[in-house]
């Protein structure tokens, strides 16, 4: 679910600068001898990522900026409160914006180095800026309402009019319709909100890397395993690297930090019951005392946010939030929480109890704490179905994979998938480039794939962005590029790419969110594919896909050991299956607990008056949380998706998509998933629906028309065994 939040916020991120642009200026043959030298001031064709270099960036952008604010300057004097009028040009602004901006960005991801990140650093001020003054231009904002008021608007069809109503939403949120004193109060209000959540979150830094435990005995190092030794050992010759320290994996000494993948394998694996108690209190407790003292903040962004909401005419942030997202209401995300939490917490119970039984079992006679629970619970893993990551790659050959998924999609979706062997405008020889295919034989899409790791300039996880959107340009129509990048083993020697289950799991997510990209049929640019699709609902493409790797035949069909051709056996795929809903009772009624913190610190919760959020957050555990928080959590202020990050009266969304994508993979399991003709039809009508409308209209509206209802949590809970 990591890959969530960082996606979201990417692509959130560029969206928004990409709506700046305005090409007009740019048919010219000034333009024409730029493009000759400077490959981010060509639009058309494929990017030329190869040719991209750091020192193209700040000229390209500089010039981009400078002719789209004397277009912007022109279109607001100038604008018709119409389709044509409005609307179009608008859509013409950002392409310049789509073939630059895009591709330095995607750059930074996939070749990033010092250069090229100081030339970004350099000109992104300037393109925020401009983004904002476009998002609060009062003449655009008046067009569009003019336009929404007008005789034209009944003639525009759904997807016309979901492009003005969301441009008019965003301008609102972006507080243009306020004037006077309260416009004035709203720009103070956003200033110090930017500038509290910056210090939040440095805070949390700093206060994570303020820890460390320095551990000079082997025997505290029994359990671990090699990986945590080693990284361990390499943190603390780090620290010292000055006093000549070398790592010493065996013979120490070995350090612990607050980053996770130090901190959660160590509360897996040290034996050493205080060591674990030290460390999970330092970890619950960051940023909470002292200059780093996040509390003082936390009630100062809620109120903030709270007065936000009121100038821009909502009851609440939790009514802001919710009014851009699928979710009808805030009583609905509470509802969807009560659902979950009471079909889980029974599990949950049960859950401790097992984990209980086996401390007092291994001789622990000190009662059960926190600090235990990740300890006992990976044991208990280990007794039920341990499996390695190395025992799964090999039956798991990229080359196979991507065969495998291929053909789900053609299966599914009637598309066929082409590999082009030659794409001499890649950033790099590894990448491959596909083009999509529809019944017809023609070319609807083209993706990137990029399969491997390069630690050396290319970020972890993976994730999807938008190359190029489908739009329609001088009347032909441009068909979308998208990118996946994922950061697999390169093939070494005779070994071929080898995936481990979770990778396979994230190629099928990030493959879901692509064909939302590419399988578009949408003319408006702003709300085509993925774009304007809302943040709760992003995610059921992605997370349907994954949903066919626990199905028996699709994932066996995908398997052969690189060296015998065996599928997989049946007894790893079953362990796969089992570690699927291990404790998954406690997991949800976890997200259950900060999903519903987060909404009632958005929406019922008056700082300054009565209880503190803590307090808050304490009682709210008393009922969703089986082993209730110490006295000392202080949880909430090392919270950086809600208060740093953008998921604010939003947390509930990893739960939301999670409902909506198990309930639309269910309506496959009930047409029955050996039924070939029948899995053909249904999987043709949420490509119609779900892949096809994007957020042309509102997601309910698309859910319901693949559906034939609104959602339901039963599949989630079924899939995760809770009922
Ligand atoms: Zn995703």
């Amino acid at each position: 679910m990591l890959y969530y939040a960082r996606n979201t916020g990417r692509f959130e991120a560029i969206r928004d600068s990409a709506h700046l642009s305005n090409v007009s200026a740019y048919s010219d043959s000034m333009a024409q001898t730029a493009a000759d030298s400077n490959p981010l001031l060509r639009f058309e064709g494929l990017p030329a990522f190869h040719a991209i270099r750091p020192e193209h960036i700040v000229p390209a952008i500089t010039e981009l900026i400078a002719h789209l604010e004397r277009d912007l300057d022109l279109l607001e004097r100038t604008l018709e409160p119409t389709w044509k009028g409005l609307i179009l040009p608008l859509e013409r602004l950002e392409l310049p914006f789509e073939y630059a901006w895009g591709p330095v960005n995607h750059l930074l991801n996939v070749l990033n180095s010092p250069e090229l990140r100081e030339a970004h650093e350099t000109v992104q001020p300037d393109v925020v800026s401009l983004s904002l003054r476009m998002r609060q231009s009062v003449p655009i904002f008046e067009g569009l309402a003019t336009l929404k008021a007008g005789l034209e608007w009944k003639k525009l069809d759904d997807g016309q009019r979901r492009v003005v109503d969301l441009r008019l939403r965003s301008a609102r949120h972006a507080g243009v319709a306020l004037t006077g004193a309260a416009k004035e109060r709203f720009s103070e209000i956003e200033r110090e909100l930017s500038k509290l959540t910056t210090d939040f979150s440095n805070h949390v830094l700093d206060a994570t890397k303020a820890f460390e435990l320095i551990l000079t005995d082997p025997a505290d190092t029994e359990g671990w395993p090699p990986s945590l030794k080693q990284l361990a050992a390499a943190s603390y010759a780090g620290k010292h690297a000055e006093a000549g320290a070398r790592p010493d994996t065996e013979a120490g000494p070995w350090r612990i930090t607050l980053d996770f993948p130090s901190f959660g394998p160590f509360m897996q694996h040290s034996r050493r019951r205080e060591q674990r108690k030290t460390v999970y209190l330092a970890y619950m407790t960051r940023a909470s005392e002292g200059p780093l003292d996040n509390s003082g903040i936390i009630e100062r962004l809620l109120s903030l946010r709270q007065e936000k909401a009121r100038l821009l005419g909502f009851g609440s942030y939790a009514e802001l939030s919710l009014d851009a997202k699928m979710a009808p209401s805030v009583d609905a995300v509470f509802t969807m929480i009560e659902e979950l939490k009471s079909a889980s917490l029974r599990h949950a119970k049960n859950d401790l109890e097992e984990l209980r039984e086996l401390a007092r079992a291994n001789g622990q006679t000190e009662p059960f704490a926190h600090w235990d629970a990740g300890y006992w619970s990976e044991r208990l893993q280990e007794q039920r179905f341990q499996f390695t990551d190395e025992e799964l790659r090999p039956y798991f050959p990229l080359e196979r994979v991507l065969a495998g998924l291929f053909s789900l999609c053609e299966r599914l979706f009637g598309i066929r998938v082409e590999e082009i062997e030659e794409q001499p405008t890649a950033w790099h020889p590894d990448v491959r480039f596909y083009h999509v295919k529809n019944e017809a034989g023609a070319i609807i899409a083209s993706f990137y794939l990029d399969p491997y790791s390069r630690p050396e300039n290319k970020r972890g996880g993976a994730w999807m962005d938008n190359g190029l959107d489908r739009r329609w340009i001088d009347g032909a129509l441009r068909t979308p590029v998208v990118h996946l990048c994922c950061n697999g083993t390169p093939p070494v020697g005779e070994t071929p790419s080898l995936m481990s289950f979770r990778e396979v799991e994230t190629l099928f997510h990030e493959f879901g969110h692509g064909l939302q990209g590419m399988l578009t049929t949408v003319d408006y640019v702003d709300v085509a594919g993925i774009n304007g699709v809302e943040w709760d609902a992003v995610e059921l493409a992605s997370q349907f896909m994954e949903n066919w790797c626990y199905h028996k035949p699709t994932l066996m069909g995908m398997t052969a050991h690189y060296q015998t051709g065996e599928p997989l056996p049946d007894a790893l795929f079953d362990k796969l299956c089992a570690a699927r809903t291990f404790r998954a009772g406690t997991v949800m009624l976890r997200q259950l607990l900060f999903g519903f913190t987060d909404m009632t610190l958005h929406h019922r919760y008056h700082p300054g008056e009565g209880k503190s959020a803590f307090e808050v957050y304490k009682t709210i555990a008393k009922d969703l949380a089986v082993l209730p928080p110490l006295e000392e959590d202080r949880f909430l202020c090392s919270f950086s998706h809600i208060f740093a990050g953008g998921y604010a009266a939003g947390y509930y969304s990893y739960k939301w998509a999670e409902v909506l994508s198990a309930d639309a993979f269910a309506a496959f399991e009930e047409a029955g998933l050996s039924d070939e003709p029948a899995i053909r039809k249904l999987g043709r009508r949420y490509r119609d629906t779900v892949l096809a409308l994007g957020g042309s209209r509102h997601p309910m509206d698309v859910y319901r028309s693949f559906r034939g209802r609104e959602p339901s949590t039963k599949a989630l809970l079924r899939h995760a065994g809770l009922v």
